[in-house]
């Protein structure tokens, strides 16, 4: 349920209000929009009257239901004003949302070493990424496979950051690692293979770092966005979503089915920001470009691209993963087309000319 308030509502009063409601044994949630405030309840609100409400205060615009399973995460929730997510990066705030411009993560797969994770993180810098992103805990699907060096991975990651003032985005497997990885991490992604694994979401619900949800490879849109849920509930605001795409029974050509119509069918569901990562979606270098122009079109707030600088030798994703060099024409091609849709962010303008 949602209360909506009026423009120019008093502080105190919706002070008073979320006083009142905390009195029904509710828990009142204040959501300050850009034009209105509104107050969330979830929990027990079946019973209860929308009208008996709206008696509180005259200062009530009106009293609406959220009929979906998933609320925090619903548009309705915050009375159809999307998130911006904004991430203090050394190199000042990175804004995601719907209103703001698109940004770039890139990065390998998992850090390999000192010097390649340095490497990279200067030429995505320079050209025009705004994050980092390499793996230190890897998700294999097979445990002869390199699973990434651990925490001391992170400390390489320390080092790139510090060379670059680029955020930095990394896997958390294991609620165990949440400590160190959050000393470096500016954001934390739970992989597509842990989307539903509650507890760990719990976890990083009640932490203060956002999080980068990766679409499980079998998900349902409502089952992501229920799992964005368990995040939001847990106390955590500050969610991004990021299609990877879904398993389809055809994996011949590509890795995964990149499932674009998810972003207009996202905006219409939720507030939460839309990040795409064509480099898992199709598993293949060549085919990265063309879906992510695409995922611009269609209006994603981001992109992950994956970026190596000899991909042929990577440890893992190594077909999927750009050269610097491709790397750096896409974002000149993206530029155009970031330009066409008004959000692309004028440094990353200034890096490609
Ligand atoms: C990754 O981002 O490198 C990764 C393992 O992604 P996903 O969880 O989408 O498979
Ligand atoms: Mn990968």
């Amino acid at each position: 349920m949602i209360v909506v308030m009026k423009v120019g509502s008093p502080e105190p009063e919706i002070a008073r209000i979320c006083e009142d409601l905390a009195g029904w044994g509710l828990n009142p949630e204040k959501i300050v929009g850009k034009h209105k405030v509104v107050i969330g309840l979830v929990g027990e609100t079946a019973a209860l009257d929308p009208l008996q409400i709206q008696e509180i205060s005259p200062w009530i615009e009106e009293v609406l239901r959220v009929e979906k399973p998933y609320k925090r995460a619903s548009r309705e929730y915050r009375h159809g004003e999307p998130s911006d997510v904004v991430v203090q990066t050394p190199n000042g705030p990175v804004h995601f949302g719907e209103q703001q411009p698109i940004s770039v993560v890139a990065g390998p797969c998992s850090v390999e070493n000192e010097s390649m994770i340095i490497e990279t993180a200067k030429r995505v810098k320079a050209a025009g990424a705004q994050f980092l992103r390499g793996g230190a805990f890897k998700p294999r699907t097979s445990p002869y496979a390199f699973q990434g060096h651990g925490e001391s991975a992170l400390a390489l990651l320390q080092a790139a950051k510090d060379a670059t003032g680029l955020g930095i985005i990394t896997e958390l497997m294991d609620a165990a690692d949440l400590d160190a990885l959050a000393e470096v991490a500016d954001v934390i992604q739970i992989g597509a293979r842990n989307m539903q694994n509650f507890s760990l979401l719990k976890r990083v619900g009640a932490q203060g770092k956002p999080i980068l949800l990766k679409r499980g490879m079998a998900a349902t849109i409502e089952d992501w966005l229920m799992a964005a849920e368990y995040i939001l509930a847990a106390g955590n605001p500050n969610v991004i979503l990021c299609e990877r795409g879904i398993r389809t029974f055809d994996s011949k050509y590509t890795r995964n089915t990149l499932d674009l119509s998810c972003i207009p069918v996202l905006r219409a569901l939720t507030h939460l920001p839309i990040m795409i990562d064509p480099s898992h979606g199709t598993g293949r270098w060549e085919y990265v470009p063309a879906m992510a122009r695409a995922a611009i079109a269609a209006g994603a707030d981001s992109l992950m691209i994956e970026v190596h600088p000899n991909p042929a030798k990577a440890l893992s994703d190594g077909p999927q993963s750009l050269t610097p060099e491709r790397f750096d024409l896409l974002m000149q091609e993206l530029a155009v087309f970031g330009q066409a849709t008004g959000r692309w962010l004028p440094q990353v303008e200034m890096a490609v000319v």
